[in-house]
């Protein structure tokens, strides 16, 4: 393994996931639905298969009826308006997005800022690019995690190229608000960066918390890629049908690069997607009603476990802190909960540079069977 990749070694998602299954714990690390998106949808894909449509080389940019699919997503939910043959691009999920818009727009030497914790596969893109990760911590307070616009402003210098955004947030469930966004538009515009923002848990938004993209702030259009996933919308997180949006150099860059990665991606599931798209708002009020509740169920079951909990405003993954519990490091207590309590979590310390500050959190998801939170929730209480 070269130099740039030796630090990472295994993803915690494997890691966590394989120790499930080999402990029979039930998993809720990886973040990954226990129930199937829409029979329709299903159905859709087995349709595009059956009629042919996809099983070769999709185009480059992705099949047509998704990427309209995708700029009358933005238009309408968000108000932005993207040419589908210049402005979208169709991606191998949002991980292959993260992987090109980085590969593409960082130079080696250049820093990109990152939002801390970070999702997992940011520092290795980041690292891939030759570039160098700054974080800029979220700090608990209150209950929930704020960003420092002091601390971010600070962070930038004359090699910053690029603010890796992520909201809603992966692992602690915030949402940046409008005055945290403009703050970070504003920064951008002056000190000319671009915006790389990831939106996979766009619509899993809780109790009136509004998900807003960055890309539609005044001047941020040119200067961000907006990057999306049907994998957490439609709970088909394992057809990686992802997605960015952006101005057309922003789109053609970023397809140069992903050219090279997997050139196209999963035909027929692109035909699914378009449609998957065009459901009815009920679907997704049914989804964010659904999560909602399951949210409430395990946030109160971990609370009256004994964890400290970060209840979140978006996502589908709860943060707690263990020392309530007696615990201090999160590794050494997810590593030992299957055998103590028949669950699986993933510590929150892999999302940092600065291990210590995330060392006493551990994040939980939420997106199983009421039964199956029920049952985690009733085992987890033998900890107090
Ligand atoms: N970004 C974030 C914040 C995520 O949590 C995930 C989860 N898988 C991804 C990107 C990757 O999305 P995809 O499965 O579409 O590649
Ligand atoms: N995004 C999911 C999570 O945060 C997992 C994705 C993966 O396994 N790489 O749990």
């Amino acid at each position: 393994l070269n130099r740039r990749l030796a630090e990472f070694g295994t993803t915690i998602f494997a890691e966590m996931s394989a120790l499930a299954a080999r402990t029979g714990s039930i998993n809720l690390g990886q973040g990954f639905p226990d129930t199937d998106g829409p029979e329709e949808i299903r159905e859709a894909a087995v349709r595009a298969l059956r009629d042919g449509r996809g099983n070769q080389y999709p185009p480059g940019p992705g099949v047509p009826e998704l990427r309209s699919a995708i700029a009358d997503h933005q238009r309408e939910r968000y108000g932005l308006a993207y040419d589908p043959d210049t402005e979208v691009l169709v991606t191998a999920g949002a991980t292959e997005a993260i992987a090109a818009a980085l590969l593409a727009l960082v130079e080696p030497g250049d820093e990109v800022i990152a939002l801390e914790p970070y999702y997992d596969s940011y520092a290795a893109c980041i690292a891939m690019a030759g570039g160098t990760r700054v974080p800029v911590t979220l700090r608990p307070h209150e209950g929930a995690y704020v960003l420092d616009l002091d601390e971010l402003r600070a962070a930038v210098t004359d090699r910053t190229r690029l603010i890796l955004l992520n909201t809603p947030h992966n692992p602690t469930g915030t949402v940046l608000t409008r005055a945290e966004l403009t703050a970070v538009a504003e920064l951008a515009a002056e000190r000319d960066l671009l915006v790389v923002t990831d939106e996979v848990y766009e619509h899993l938004v809780f109790d009136g918390a509004e998900h807003l993209p960055i890309a539609s702030l005044p001047g941020m259009r040119e200067r961000t890629v907006t990057i999306g996933s049907s994998g957490k919308t439609f709970s088909f997180t394992g057809w990686k049908v992802g997605w960015i949006t952006a101005s057309p150099e922003l789109t053609s860059a970023v397809r140069s690069a992903k050219q090279f990665l997997t050139y196209v991606s999963s035909g027929p599931f692109q035909y699914a997607i378009a449609e998957a798209l065009r459901l009815p708002a009920a679907y997704f009020d049914g989804l964010r009603a659904d999560l909602s509740a399951k949210r409430d169920l395990l946030s109160e079951g971990l609370a009256q476990a004994g964890f400290e909990v970060y209840r979140p405003a978006g996502t589908y993954f709860v943060t707690t802190d263990i020392r309530p519990l007696g615990a201090t490091d999160g590794f050494d207590f997810c590593r030992s909960l299957p055998e103590r309590a028949g669950v699986v979590a993933i510590p929150n310390a892999v999302f940092y540079d600065h291990r210590e500050a995330g060392a006493p959190f551990v994040r939980f998801a939420f997106c199983k069977k009421t039964e199956v939170l029920e049952e985690a929730v009733s085992r987890l209480k033998r900890l107090a």
